[in-house]
């Protein structure tokens, strides 16, 4: 890649849009970090989608990573802009020439009704912790919420999501179906059997799996904070296991 020297770019969010626009970037040789929260940086691809898209999630896993590895391309895991970066800080000390905003659709936006809010996880439940239970629930460490999936289920809105919804729903109320007959329904595995499985086989080892060698190939002006708060915080946090 050529280096003009001239840019370098901070891109908030490392999934498909981020990893996108890093590649467009880095083809026009400006170097890009691209900072995530994360330790994957495959974003809705990871939990948003359900787990019958096994194949679908792979193809999307392998684009990403084949992205970010690109040269110039300096993949920060582990550091969520508002916790390790403050906004206003990455804009105007950091010294990038742009600060793109590639934070997705991780969290579901509010419904928005007035006095729905007591409802929420008591029989209101919002799409993204629905798929993640799905995701996850079968696995012998799952501690997080649980929720039913009841016959006569009524879904808010009409797009891709609701449709992946509503299979679910299916799915819970056919295996209910199928085990008061007493056979027990299957689908394709977990998806923390396929993490461990598509992490022995990861391609560019340290920058994606954890934060050891993140930013090792940072220029040290730009990453110091990032790479020195990421490598330190992120082996006390609980919350970038993701
Ligand atoms: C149920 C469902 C089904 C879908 N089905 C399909 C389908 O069949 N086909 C299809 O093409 N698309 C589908 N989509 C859409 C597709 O998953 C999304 O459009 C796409 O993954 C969005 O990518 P993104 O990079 O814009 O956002 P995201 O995937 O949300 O990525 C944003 C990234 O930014 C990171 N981030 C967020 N905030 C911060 C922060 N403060 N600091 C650092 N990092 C941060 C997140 O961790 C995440 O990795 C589906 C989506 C859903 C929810």
């Amino acid at each position: 890649m050529p280096d003009h020297g001239q840019h370098f770019v901070a891109i908030v969010g490392g999934a498909v849009a981020g990893s996108v626009a890093a590649e467009i970037l880095a083809g026009h040789g400006i170097r890009t970090a691209v900072i995530e929260q994360n330790k994957r940086p495959y974003g809705k691809i990871e939990d948003g989608l359900p787990r019958w898209h096994a194949e679908q999630c792979r193809q999307e896993y392998a684009r990403i990573d084949e992205r970010l590895r690109k040269p110039g391309i300096y993949f920060v895991p582990c550091t969520k802009l508002g916790r390790d970066v403050e906004f206003r800080d990455l804009c105007e000390n950091w010294g990038f020439s742009a600060v793109i905003l590639a934070n997705g659709a991780w969290r579901d936006r509010d419904l928005g009704v007035p006095g729905c809010e007591p409802y929420v996880d008591r029989g209101l439940i919002y799409q993204n912790p629905f798929i993640y239970w799905f995701n996850h629930k079968n696995e012998k460490d799952y501690d997080g919420p649980r929720y039913e999936a009841p016959d006569e289920t009524l879904v808010v809105g009409g797009g891709l999501a609701s449709i992946d919804v509503v299979k679910i729903l299916q799915l819970e109320n056919y295996g209910r179906a199928l085990q008061a007959r007493g056979i027990q329904p299957s689908l394709p595995g977990s998806r923390a059997q396929r993490h461990r499985r598509d992490l022995q086989t990861a391609r560019h080892p340290a920058r994606r799996v954890g934060c050891e060698g993140v930013s090792s190939d940072l220029p040290p002006a730009r990453a110091g904070y990032a790479a020195g708060a990421t490598a330190r915080e992120c082996h006390a946090r609980s919350d970038c296991e993701n």
